[in-house]
């Protein structure tokens, strides 16, 4: 397996617009696997494909606590059938702006369609972080970030953060 480069601010990149994938082939599991692998190495739990570059609708995802077995999860061509009116707010990271964390609200319970590792279709009801995750990664498709939530002020001083982490390493 591959540890991929991940993409941060303000690389436009990560504005694109991601396709669906025809299907689950070998070569997307090795994707699959390139990207779950660049996660924990980074760490993270959640990371959709455009934050390596490859604009496919496709996120992998592990949100088994420290001292856990992992619990690899893989999302090919989600799509969102139902969300909960009430919303729930959540302290947000990124992989692609690092060291940067502020609250979201997004709704607090999802219902998502999706293609898993063997390309079977699953519909699966999540709440608490998993609906976080799910909504943030699924956002990442669009071209949407967490901090696009922000306000314009805090936006611009996470991107000059990263800038600034970025030159110093
Ligand atoms: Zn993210």
């Amino acid at each position: 397996m591959t540890i991929l480069d991940i993409r941060v601010v303000p690389d436009p990149i990560l504005k694109q617009v991601s396709k669906p994938v025809p299907g689950v082939d070998d070569d997307l599991r090795r994707l699959m696997d390139d990207m779950l692998e660049t996660m924990y190495d980074a760490p993270g739990i959640g990371l959709a494909a455009i934050q390596v570059g490859v604009a496919k609708q496709v996120i992998v995802m592990d949100l088994a606590r420290e001292g856990e077995p992992p619990e690899p999860r893989y999302f090919v061509n989600p799509q969102i059938l139902w969300a909960s009116e009430d919303m729930a707010p959540y302290e947000e990271g990124c992989l692609s702006v690092p060291e940067v964390f502020d609250e979201v609200e997004r709704a607090a319970r999802v219902k998502v369609k999706y293609l898993d590792y063997d390309g079977q279709e699953r519909v699966v009801e999540a709440d608490g972080l998993f609906s976080v995750c799910l909504q943030h990664e699924m956002d990442h498709l669009k071209g949407v970030l967490f901090i696009d939530y922000l306000s314009r002020l805090k936006r611009d001083r996470a991107v000059t953060r990263v800038r600034k982490l970025v030159r110093q390493a």
